[in-house]
């Protein structure tokens, strides 16, 4: 096969707003802003990756900024001139120079992905072993932080047939609040809808002994990182008749085998930025698998890119059992692409074109893009 080089390497960083106040126990996002990457390769071909975080650094360590900074003066330049085919090979080698910064790794590598699919007319989901299906289900997140609103939008959504499965972000109020908060939309929706919460490490292990046993009885199906410790995780599994499930503390394969041996998590919510990548988050996804944890497909809220990214990896894994949240994009008021992402019928269909199979609406992302690094914020 031909080589092909790095000629050059463009990001930039997008400002979108949200559809909707997005409340979660860390804080409250009014909008998303995605760092883009292009790797323009020596063939003419041109690869896209994509991060983002949730709620700026009140998530996790990195922010788009960070990773704009980590890629234009550290990675990309070691990155220029190099064989852009061999794309864990040219991975390592950006590891050796640049420690940490997994989300930033995870961006150039899906957009190493989408050239090589690009140059090889194939889609992603190829090079990764190959697709297991098709279309993968979507759960939609209610965080509007008032009960009556998040009932109200999760009607919609059914009518629509777009989401039947609904996280609830709890976590900031008292815990008989949010319990009834989760009671009240598990009664309205019935059957009808699957339920699940996401605490993101808002309770201690005490408060957790109090309320996950109130979940159930609501009819929660899933707790989602309900304290930040793997040890308080750990000791809370297995007595309760819900699946625990955990994200914040699953950094990648290493972080995986730990949480795995000490029998820490009923399932892990896969995420590429949060493993340091596809092919980390591959990994990850085998110790779950011998491990006997069960899957679901994360989300950081990201935009169309690391999301189709995220749905090549997702549709072709042998076990995923909890489904995904994919809907980045639908919170957004863009998806900044010149075809839109079909969501229908509680799915969303992985796209079939060569790399991740979307195109970048050019119009649409200079209307949104910084100028700089620095936010001017209200
Ligand atoms: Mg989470």
């Amino acid at each position: 096969m031909s080589s092909s080089t790095i000629e050059r390497i463009e990001t930039c960083l997008l400002d979108l707003p949200t559809i909707r106040p997005h409340k979660l126990s860390v804080g409250t996002m009014h909008g998303q802003t995605l760092m883009l990457v292009k790797v323009y390769c020596s063939d003419g071909v041109v690869g896209i990756g994509e991060g983002a975080t949730i709620a700026g650094m009140a998530y996790g360590p990195e922010s788009p900024e960070s990773m704009k900074l980590a890629i234009d003066n550290y990675c990309a330049p070691a990155m220029i001139g190099r064989d852009v085919t061999g794309i864990q090979a040219l991975m390592a080698y950006v590891g050796k120079l640049v420690k940490g910064n997994r989300f930033a790794k995870s961006a150039l590598e899906t957009a190493l992905l989408d050239a090589q699919g690009k140059r090889l007319g194939v889609p992603v989901s190829d090079l990764l072993g190959g697709r297991r299906r098709e279309r993968l289900p979507v759960a939609w997140t209610l965080a509007s932080g008032d009960t009556a609103k998040d009932i109200a939008e999760a009607e919609k959504m059914l009518e629509a047939r777009r989401h039947n499965v609904f996280k609830l972000k709890i976590g900031a109020k008292e815990l008989e609040a949010d319990i009834r908060h989760v009671a009240e939309i598990k009664r309205a929706v019935g059957d009808r809808a699957a339920v699940r919460v996401d605490v993101n490490m808002a309770w201690s292990e005490m408060q957790a002994m109090r309320a996950i046993p109130a979940l159930a009885d609501a009819g929660c199906e899933l707790v989602e990182q309900p304290v930040a410790s793997p040890a308080a995780l750990a000791r809370l599994r297995g007595r309760f008749p819900v699946a625990l499930m955990a994200d914040e503390i699953l950094q990648g394969p290493q972080s995986a085998f730990e949480i795995a041996k000490s029998h820490g998590a009923d399932v892990f919510a896969i995420k590429i930025e949060q493993s340091g990548g596809l092919f980390a988050a591959q990994h990850v996804a085998a110790i779950a698998d011998a491990a006997g944890i069960e899957l679901y497909g994360g989300t950081m809220l990201e935009g169309a890119f690391s999301t189709i990214a995220s749905a090549h990896l997702f549709a072709s894994f042998a076990n995923l059992q909890w489904g995904t949240e994919l809907f980045g994009p639908l919170l957004i008021v863009e998806e900044i692409l010149t075809h839109s992402l079909d969501y229908s019928n509680f799915e969303l269909t992985v796209p079939n074109g060569p790399g991740l199979g979307i195109e970048l609406d050019e119009v649409k992302v200079k209307r949104f893009t910084r100028d700089g690094l620095v936010k001017i914020t209200r």
